[in-house]
């Protein structure tokens, strides 16, 4: 239960990013209703990733945490694991790992090798690999915004298929922002109020 003094510390903190110069052309969204929970999600990272791939990775969950505006929050609880995936000792839930197609290849699925994916969510553990060889120049950042939404809708719904959507099976039609589909679902999955969501229009 939030205590009255958090509640309008929470206010607060909403009105003084109220008063700032607008960075986007929408208005942040109304915190959620009073009396919600923040849940909290930890990740882990895989330290194979590039201090780059990290900054993108981080500027995903960054970019999610904007868009939930409050209902949930990653908190990044190491970036340097090294252990594998594929030990089954280990079990670690929501790791992001770096697979590729030259090493690490047990950890994947024939279904992985045998499609185009660049990366792939396993719903049973929250887990996702990212097939790093198969990137190329294409943008980690979106790439990853699309595989954090598999933690918010699936299952049930693996996909949205309207193109402009995040979820959109298809990298070359995802933007870099949570659109208002993807909202939409989030919020019917999660028993979230997506119009209390930071999210984009689908062009
Ligand atoms: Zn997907």
């Amino acid at each position: 239960m939030r205590s009255g003094v958090s509640v309008l510390f929470a206010l607060l903190v909403g009105c003084v990013a109220c008063a700032g110069p607008l960075t986007s052309s929408r208005p942040r969204a109304p915190l959620p209703e009073p009396g919600y929970h923040t849940e909290y999600l930890p990740v882990w990272i895989d330290a194979k990733f590039s201090d780059k791939e990290k900054g993108d990775i981080r500027a995903a969950l960054d970019a999610w945490d904007t868009a939930l505006n409050g209902y949930a929050q990653f908190i990044v609880v190491s970036d340097k694991i090294d252990r594998p995936a594929d030990d089954p000792a280990v079990t670690i839930r929501r790791l992001i790992s770096k697979q590729g197609l030259t090493f690490n290849r047990e950890p994947m699925s024939p279904e992985t090798l045998d499609t185009p994916e660049l990366a792939h969510y396993d719903p049973d553990a929250d887990n996702i690999m990212v097939l790093s060889d198969r990137i190329g120049f294409r943008d980690l950042h979106i790439i990853m915004m699309h595989e954090i939404g598999h933690y918010f809708i699936s299952p049930p719904v693996m996909h949205v298929l309207i193109k402009g959507s995040l979820m959109f099976p298809s990298y070359d039609f995802q933007p870099a922002c949570v659109d208002k589909v993807t909202a939409m679902y989030v919020g019917e999955v999660q028993k979230w109020d997506w119009r209390h969501m930071v999210y984009c229009e689908i062009p």
